[in-house]
């Protein structure tokens, strides 16, 4: 007989109004229909009935009798039975579905909301604009490969953020497998992340770099240095962004491809704490000065910054292998998680959207953990009584190894 009635939680086959495998641990009430339907020659899964109710077991079972007797008396077509908002099974609802049920999920489990809001941020800005159109089931190999192409020609994000696009829209196209609304899951082409290895100076490579600079522009560098800011903000601070009060700087513009840009709503404007040298430069370029005005001037122009001329300055004078970005970005981030930052420190600090791009500075690390490696197991305090007695649990140790 064709079509069964699932649980919509764990998908597996019901016989009765509630799911052996869920209920009553999460007492799970939703089901949906999966019906091989002639029409489509595709599997079709109905989660609500015509009225755009979320389907019962009790209703899933009367809907699919009337199915089946419209079968048997050949005028069954699939139109009859999908509500419009279902039936259109477009990336944009289904993505829409995704989200609502990773939050229902955050709300079970407590997982992490934020990677909800990755999610979006990455639909919004990327996958969106290029496949809300599409019914899922027509976005495969072809499609794929071509956003691929788009998204690796985007020269205003970083490598590795295109990697977290592409692993949503992976997540993504694996849980629409899982629903049963893709048969299979598309072949993702390989997206060759080129790994270069970035070079990040300590403190003390940064003040020689910095002696290396013409005295006159030397402070726009270090304020970066010390704000562990991307060259184009740099360039793009205001001094109304300084809140000398509270000691602190709203990042909040940028330049993107040679255009000043405001924060969006979406990407607002981030606070990070001002160190006291950065403070004390920034007080000295705000002296007697415009809010409105750029906070460092080129002395050649008499203007702000580009990100461009700050570029051509840094290597024409810091006598330094490592680029700009990683003199002044990248340290910052190396030197705070050498020092022990956590991953939601390094974020907050580096104001990265993403957790993942935070990790990355861990694990970039983790030979600074070395001591902790050689020295696990042996941290504990030696009992009173052993130390009376004169037994030495490292002699005990050394003993073991000759
Ligand atoms: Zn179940």
């Amino acid at each position: 007989m064709n079509g069964t009635i699932r649980c919509n939680k764990c998908h597996k086959a019901m016989k009765s109004p509630v799911c052996p495998n869920c209920y009553p641990a999460k007492g799970y009430s939703r089901v949906y229909i999966l019906l091989y339907c002639a029409e489509t020659k595709r599997h079709e899964k109905f989660r609500t009935d015509r009225d755009s109710f979320f389907l019962t077991y009790d209703r899933a079972e009367r809907q699919l009798t009337m199915m089946r007797g419209d079968m048997d008396r050949g005028i069954f077509s699939i139109d009859n039975w999908l509500p419009g908002k279902i039936k259109a099974r477009n990336f944009a609802a289904m993505f829409e579905t995704f989200i609502q049920e990773k939050i229902e999920d955050a709300d079970g489990n407590g997982k992490a909301p934020s990677t909800v809001k990755t999610y979006k941020a990455h639909y919004t800005n990327h996958l969106q604009p290029f496949l809300a159109q599409y019914d899922v089931r027509d976005v495969g190999c072809e499609k794929i490969k071509k956003f691929f192409k788009h998204l690796k020609d985007n020269k205003t994000v970083s490598v590795g953020y295109k990697q977290h696009v592409l692993d949503t829209l992976r997540t993504f196209i694996r849980w629409l497998y899982a629903e049963g609304t893709i048969q299979s899951i598309p072949p993702f082409p390989h997206f060759e992340v080129p790994k270069t290895r970035k070079i990040a100076l300590d403190i003390d490579d940064q003040a020689i770099a910095l002696e290396n600079l013409p005295a006159d522009i030397r402070d726009t560098f270090a304020f970066g240095m010390e704000c562990g800011l991307r060259p184009g903000e740099l360039a793009a601070l205001k001094i109304r962004d300084l809140d000398f009060k509270h000691g602190i700087l709203w990042v909040q513009r940028t330049y993107s491809a040679c255009k000043l840009k405001e924060s969006t709503k979406e990407n607002s404007a981030q606070p990070i704490p001002l160190s006291d040298r950065a403070y004390e430069i920034a007080h000295k370029h705000a002296a007697g000065r415009f809010s409105d005005d750029f906070l460092f001037l080129n002395p050649n122009t008499g203007q702000g910054w580009t990100y461009n001329r700050l570029n051509i300055r840094w290597n024409q004078y810091s006598r330094i292998e490592a680029k700009l970005n990683e003199a002044i970005r990248h340290s910052y981030g190396t030197q705070i998680a050498e020092d022990g930052a956590s991953p939601s420190q390094i974020q907050a600090l580096m104001r990265h959207a993403d957790q993942r791009s935070s990790e990355a500075y861990i694990h970039a690390n983790v030979m600074k953990y070395k001591d902790i490696v050689n020295n696990r197991g042996r941290g504990r305090v030696i009992p009173m009584a052993q130390r009376e007695s004169g037994s030495n649990p490292d002699r005990a140790i050394q003993g073991n190894n000759s």
